[in-house]
């Protein structure tokens, strides 16, 4: 067990994860896993949250304050942003084109409609009242929640993470800008910091095989309770929505970025695939990007070889703004609930979809669920009833997962995208690509 690498360990861990669940949800031990097994899964959880607001603080100042030129962060600033958002833009168009050719909606009867409507009626109501929290702001709000009014307030959630980068890069700005006597011991401290952070990394990812096998087994537990065959009949009844979503979330991940990164930067994917695997894990496991952007960082580092400077910069803002799989996501669900409730959207509110969807996954939280109460938005704006994400919220948990992987892998394909146009050669580039 030694040798194997951390990925492998970790794929064990969600496979007996999987069956340990399925064992106790069969044999009406549901509540164990309650009380015994997901306290480790949500410690593990606690762990990489407790992880990432330092890190993205301490790595950015490190990374900001190591640029000798401060053209160059903003050089590099505006391409992360302009290649997130075309690749968003991608990611949305791929989903609302297969959802209007396969059509999930159509053909779901007004019965099972009514049957999801009254069974998820609570949960829908407190996801739209989160929703609604959002809504009804300036225009120039998300602007204004990216400056702080103390940085501690900032540092207290992991939801304020575009605050803390702004104060980090503010912070870096200031170091780079004042003389070099001045600045030195602070820049050695960072560098240092920087160091222990990336330690205690390593140490909780030796924990990750177990924490995973405690997220998956209650997963199940969780959603199954103990009876498995109506949370499976819930299920089957959505198998034609989830399997469009997963085909556009595919998509991304087997073509749209290898196609990206061969081009554009003569990458090798296999190569990156190897790279990116225990990220792509850590995603799929914890449904939040947040919590997988340590490992995203040190893959995408030390394996993928891109430079600290980029992945410093690039990958915390990724986490935080770009959500490829989220949006792709969020265009699919709209589109299905309009045909379940038997909406015809016309092309231009369908390219409205576009532009709602690619703001409301930037404005979504790099956390399990914020996909979901996002979403709301999008359907407000179409004028349709926000209560429809009843119709989803079943396998909303499971598409989560993979919708995070492709939050990350965008954002690692991202990163070696802008760091190749930095002019950074990065050493898994293949010549005969
Ligand atoms: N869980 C996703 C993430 O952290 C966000 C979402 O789609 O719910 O990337």
């Amino acid at each position: 067990m030694k040798k194997l690498a951390l990925h492998w360990k970790i794929i064990i861990g969600m496979g007996l994860g999987l069956i340990f669940g399925l064992m106790l949800s069969y044999t009406e031990n549901a509540g164990f896993s309650t009380d015994w097994i997901k306290p480790f899964g949500t410690i593990f959880i606690r762990l990489l949250k407790l992880i990432a607001v330092p890190l993205v603080l301490i790595s950015l100042v490190n990374g900001v304050s190591s640029m000798t030129d401060l053209s160059k962060l903003s050089k590099m600033g505006s391409r992360a942003v302009g290649i997130y958002l075309m690749t968003t833009v991608v990611a949305v168009t791929i989903g609302l084109i297969l959802v209007n050719i396969a059509e999930p909606g159509a053909g779901f009867s007004t019965e099972l409609r009514e049957t999801f409507m009254t069974k998820f009626a609570d949960t829908a109501n407190s996801k739209t009242q989160l929703a609604q929290e959002v809504q009804g702001r300036s225009p120039l709000q998300p602007l204004l929640d990216m400056v702080p009014g103390n940085i501690f307030g900032a540092m207290s959630s992991n939801k304020n993470m575009l605050q803390v980068i702004f104060f980090a890069i503010l912070f870096g700005t200031a170091l780079v800008a004042i003389p070099q006597e001045q600045s030195k011991a602070v820049k050695e401290l960072f560098a240092s910091l920087d160091k222990v952070i990336l330690k205690i990394v390593d140490l909780i990812m030796k924990f990750a095989p177990y924490g995973v096998f405690a997220l998956i087994a209650s997963l199940i537990t969780d959603f199954a309770g103990n009876d498995p065959s109506k949370a499976t009949q819930l299920l089957a009844a959505l198998g034609k929505y989830s399997f469009v979503v997963l085909i556009g979330l595919f998509t991304m991940i087997l073509l749209v970025y290898p196609t990206l990164l061969k081009v554009f930067a003569k990458v090798n994917y296999k190569e990156f695939f190897q790279g990116i695997f225990p990220a792509q894990m850590m995603a799929f496991s914890t449904s939040s990007s947040a919590a997988a952007l340590p490992v995203t960082m040190k893959q995408v580092e030390e394996e993928l070889g891109v430079s600290e400077e980029t992945t410093s910069f690039v990958l915390p803002l990724g986490a935080t703004v770009n959500m490829d799989g989220t949006c792709l996501y969020q265009g699919v669900a709209a589109v299905f609930i309009a045909q379940v409730f038997g909406y015809d959207l016309s092309l231009s509110e369908q390219l409205s979809i576009v532009v709602t969807a690619t703001l409301a996954s930037i404005g979504s939280a790099a956390v399990p669920g914020a996909g979901i109460i996002m979403l709301i938005i999008v359907l407000e704006q179409l004028g349709l009833p926000s209560a429809g994400i009843a119709l989803i919220l079943a396998p909303d948990r499971i598409l989560d997962m993979f919708r995070t992987v492709v939050n990350v892998t965008g954002d690692a394909s991202v990163a070696i995208l802008v760091d190749k146009t930095m002019n950074n050669k990065t050493p898994i580039e293949s010549d005969n690509a």
